[in-house]
């Protein structure tokens, strides 16, 4: 159980996401010192993470962004302006030219994609790197929802669809199989790859480790991922890149919300001015319960509640909670870890309004960066 939060956050609107760049920082060494010790890049997976109000710290650090849409990638090109990087299942084609003018390196998720846009590509004068996602067939996850490696997968090439005659102009692979994990798994993992793809990656310039690695976990093994990035660097002089989303922002912030009423249905149930299903969709999608500031499991403390959404959506529920005190009208709740794959998945279903974005350090204390209203739910329909 968490016990208490060092920021003062009672001036909050809620609902309101607050990040702590203290937090921030912290991952953004970790990650750092990984770079510096392998020689590695490492981007911001944009997809999991994309306030970019902080992308100028997070530039400090890594080497820049990665997208998987034409938007993703001209946010990263305007907001940091280091190394973008692109990838997506397909590309659309009224799209492609604008996204070359911001990218360095386009992967592609089949040789039909890169056959349709080699000629095009060739002919710029913009040096871009391109590769070729593969898929290893070798993954660990449970959840076919978040395995790009189940079967009949669309997520880049298997070995028997892989075309080496097609390779010209393409300088890198890489591949993305893992979600949350560890480095025991990317070295399961690599073996697969170097078995299958090590006479291809051999002619690259780069490999690319995709995102999934929770590098900035308490118990995240160091020293087995940089073993694996320096396996490949070795053994086949590539450059490495990892681009993980989640380990950017892992930790890193909250989500403050308050109890508008309580109601009672063979048990106490809270409804609060935030949502599963608009703010904090992957507590459905997942699914998984979030740790709240205070909060412990189902009759830990001696008052347990229900904590629902205010939309209609029947399962619109985060999880159960005991608290030491009764929840009233009015209290505050603290979602952790609730930076990444929040802001960016969030919705206006049910005409809810999106919480607000704040920012905290020690020098400026908190900034509300950003607030949402009306017009923003109106300009999305039509
Ligand atoms: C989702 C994704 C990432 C980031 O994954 P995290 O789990 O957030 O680290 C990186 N690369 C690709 C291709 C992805 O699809």
């Amino acid at each position: 159980m968490i016990k208490n939060l060092d920021i003062d956050i009672k001036s909050l609107p809620t609902p309101c996401y607050i990040v702590d760049e203290r937090l921030l920082i912290k991952n953004l060494e970790i990650l750092d010192s990984v770079q510096k010790r392998t020689g590695c890049k490492i981007l911001l997976a944009q997809k999991g993470f994309s306030m970019h109000s902080v992308y100028p710290l997070v530039g400090k650090y890594l080497a820049g962004v990665t997208s998987s849409s034409l938007f993703e990638a001209k946010l990263g090109y305007e907001k940091m302006g280091k190394e973008v990087h692109i990838y997506a299942p397909a590309y659309i084609e009224e799209e492609f030219d604008e996204i070359m003018k911001y990218s360095d390196h386009i992967v592609f998720n089949s040789f039909h994609q890169w056959n349709k846009y080699k000629d095009k590509v060739r002919t710029s004068t913009k040096k871009i790197s391109f590769g070729i996602r593969i898929n290893p067939e070798y993954s660990e996850l449970e959840h076919p929802i978040y395995d790009p490696c189940y079967k009949f997968s669309r997520l880049g090439v298997t070995l028997p669809n892989f075309k080496p005659e097609g390779l010209d102009g393409i300088e890198g692979l890489h591949f993305h199989t893992m979600c949350e994990q560890n480095s025991d798994t990317l070295e399961r993992t690599i073996k697969v790859v170097d078995e299958k793809f090590g006479r291809y990656i051999k002619d690259m310039k780069w490999l690319n480790f995709g995102g999934g690695h929770h590098i900035t976990r308490p118990d995240y093994d160091m020293e087995a991922l940089v073993r694996s990035i320096n396996y490949f660097q070795d053994k086949y002089g590539v450059s490495v890149y990892l681009e993980p989303g989640e380990a950017v922002a892992l930790n890193t912030g909250y989500l403050v919300a308050k109890v508008l009423d309580i109601v009672e249905n063979e048990m106490n149930i809270a409804i609060l001015d935030t949502s599963a299903a608009c703010h904090m969709p992957d507590v459905i999608e997942m699914p998984y319960r979030p740790n709240i500031i205070g909060a412990g499991k189902p009759d830990e403390n001696p008052h347990t509640y229900r904590l629902g959404g205010h939309t209609c959506l029947a399962g619109d529920i985060i999880g159960d909670y005991s608290f030491v005190q009764n929840l009233k009208p009015g209290d505050r709740l603290v979602f952790c870890d609730m930076a990444h794959y929040t802001m960016v998945k969030n919705n206006t279903f049910n005409g809810v309004n999106l919480p607000a974005i704040a920012l905290y350090n020690e020098k400026e204390g908190i900034r509300i960066i950003k607030q949402f209203g009306y017009e923003d739910f109106e300009n999305r329909l039509s």
